[in-house]
């Protein structure tokens, strides 16, 4: 039996510039048309991350690749003020 393993997906927005980086990296997102076209998608569905007023903003995050049971630091690592934070809870 697998422990329930319980997702902590943290945003600092404070921080953030709103620059996109992370939105355009998402591996969970980065097939979207709307990423590939530059931006990012504005307010849309079925993303993990979007910008909104300049900001990051937290979606789907259950389409996140830490849902599929995968360790992924992709967005993490792409924003330069450390804004994006995920980690586990082993319950
Ligand atoms: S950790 Fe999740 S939200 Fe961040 S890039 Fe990977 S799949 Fe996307
Ligand atoms: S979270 Fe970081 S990478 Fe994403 S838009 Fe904000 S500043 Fe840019």
């Amino acid at each position: 039996v697998r422990n329930v393993t319980k997702i902590l997906f943290t945003i600092n927005d404070k921080d953030c510039i709103g620059c996109g980086n992370c939105v355009v990296v998402c591996r969970a997102q980065s097939s979207l048309p709307e990423v590939i076209g530059g931006k990012g998608p504005e307010k849309l569905g079925d993303v993990v991350l979007s910008i909104e007023d300049g900001k990051v903003k937290l979606g789907k995050e259950e389409l996140c690749e830490w849902y599929q049971g995968k360790t992924c630091r992709v967005c993490i690592e792409s924003c330069p003020f450390g804004v994006i934070e995920i980690e586990t809870l082993e319950e």
